[in-house]
């Protein structure tokens, strides 16, 4: 964000660019990054609406939403203006023993959100994997209060992501990440799907709390959709075999599948409903676990039954309000209304890529994944990094993502017009050919 005309001003700027660049490399250590080839750091200075911009003022369409939490832009006003408007009062406080007026109200908001009523307690922590653990250990407190002491085990599926902190990433199934903690973590089994949920003994059903999900379509594996109707069949399976379902809306929720929550599309109510990237727009660390009342009322009485977990900026009076903003923006700008346009149009769109490495595209609602393999079939080398190649080629023509593996991540944030879409389109399109030749 250049100011003024003069040189000296420009050389300053690219002086002081410079220097967080060298500091960035010489001392941060950054996430799911390998570091090897870390050297020359894109620093991101500012946002406008569906755009980033750069410490030298260059602008690219936010391609996966900054890793999935922007919904409603950068710097909108109403988001902006309900932060400050909180910082005017006070920006945190405990909420262990405490309460505040943001929290009481978003709790009461987000009650009165989720279709069918049941979920009337909400539990606040900071991150996706944090609403994850709280959900867990909920449900492992919930048996040993309720007299099913036996029942200690969890179900997850395969390639599942839910999480890094140890009990999110023991849910977890995506080998390269979580097999090396495998033997530290708590003991989960992992199944393919219904068919092989249905296959497990029953005396290990019998003795199993939860099965958690990440409803509709699996994010981290690569964006891979669930059949339609499996997560109203697990609902079925979770009431016959009495086990609690924990739903995983961290990347789903609020809006990013064309409904409010994944679990509406199949009139689903879970046991525990994790929330976390969007409930705040995207602007800041705020997470909740919703329950029911059965299983608030199992942990009512003295310090014995008390749930002894919470973190220190549990329910952040910011985050709080930024949440409220963004529940108002979606009443006031008709969010979901314009949604199913912006889906159809990127499935148009990525339906066009006709270049011989666009192995598939998977998608769900604003949710999209651009497989690359190689002609054959086969994957490309994981060497050649070709997932990577394209995302840096992406950056040429105005887009920033980020793959997973081969599998280019189009997410952009619910307010991104058509024509943004149209442009992110044709971006993928040029930088898939530039980078497999
Ligand atoms: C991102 C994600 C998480 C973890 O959330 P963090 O905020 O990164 O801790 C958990 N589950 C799903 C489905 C996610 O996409």
């Amino acid at each position: 964000m250049r100011t003024g005309g003069a040189t000296k001003e420009v050389d300053d700027e690219q002086t002081q660019a410079d220097r967080w660049a060298e500091w960035d490399v010489a001392h941060c250590w950054h996430p799911f990054t390998p570091h090897g080839g870390w050297t020359d750091p894109l620093l991101l200075a500012g946002g406008e609406g569906a755009w980033l911009i750069d410490a030298g003022g260059r602008r690219y369409l936010d391609g996966n939403s900054s890793i999935w939490t922007n919904l409603h832009g950068h710097r909108h006003p109403r988001l902006d203006a309900a932060v400050n408007a909180q910082l005017a009062r006070v920006a945190h406080t405990s909420f262990l023993g405490y309460a505040h007026p943001p929290a009481a109200e978003l709790a009461k908001r987000l009650v009165d959100l989720v279709p069918g009523g049941g979920l009337e307690r909400v539990f606040f922590s900071d991150d996706g994997s944090t609403a994850v653990e709280v959900a867990v250990k909920m449900a492992i407190q919930f048996r040993q209060q309720t007299g099913q002491e036996k029942r200690t085990g969890f179900i997850a599926f395969e390639n599942a992501y839910h999480g890094d902190t140890m009990g999110a990433s023991s849910l977890g199934g995506v080998s390269r990440f979580f097999e090396r903690f495998r033997a530290f973590g708590m003991p989960v089994t992992h199944v393919a799907g219904m068919e092989d949920l249905r296959r497990l003994p029953d005396a290990q059903v019998r003795e199993t709390a939860a099965v958690a999900i990440e409803p509709l379509v699996q994010g981290v594996n690569e964006v891979r959709v669930w059949p339609a109707g499996m997560l109203r069949e697990l609902r079925a399976w979770c009431d016959e075999a009495g086990v609690q379902l924990i739903l995983d809306e961290v990347l789903t929720g609020f809006g990013r599948t064309g409904r409010m929550f994944a679990c509406e599309h199949e009139a689903v109510t879970p046991d525990y409903l994790c929330l976390a990237k969007g409930l705040t727009g995207g602007y800041l660390p705020l997470a909740a676990t919703m329950t029911t009342r059965e299983v608030f009322e199992a942990f009512l009485g003295g310090p014995e039954k008390a749930f002894y977990y919470g973190h220190s900026y549990t329910a952040n009076q910011l985050g709080c309000a930024a949440a409220l903003a963004s529940l108002d923006v979606f009443a006031e700008e008709g969010v979901l209304a314009r949604l199913p346009r912006k889906i159809d149009a990127l499935r148009d769109g990525l339906a066009q890529l006709a270049h011989p490495a666009v192995h598939e595209v998977r998608q769900c609602g604003l949710i999209a994944g651009v497989e690359l393999r190689q002609p054959d079939g086969e994957r490309f080398p994981a060497e050649e990094r070709v997932g990577e190649r394209v995302c840096r080629a992406a950056r040429e023509h105005a887009l920033l993502t980020r793959p997973i593996r081969d599998t280019i991540v189009v997410m952009p944030p619910l307010c991104v017009t058509e024509e943004e879409i149209a442009m992110v389109v044709d971006a993928v399109g040029k930088a898939i050919a530039a980078a497999c030749k």
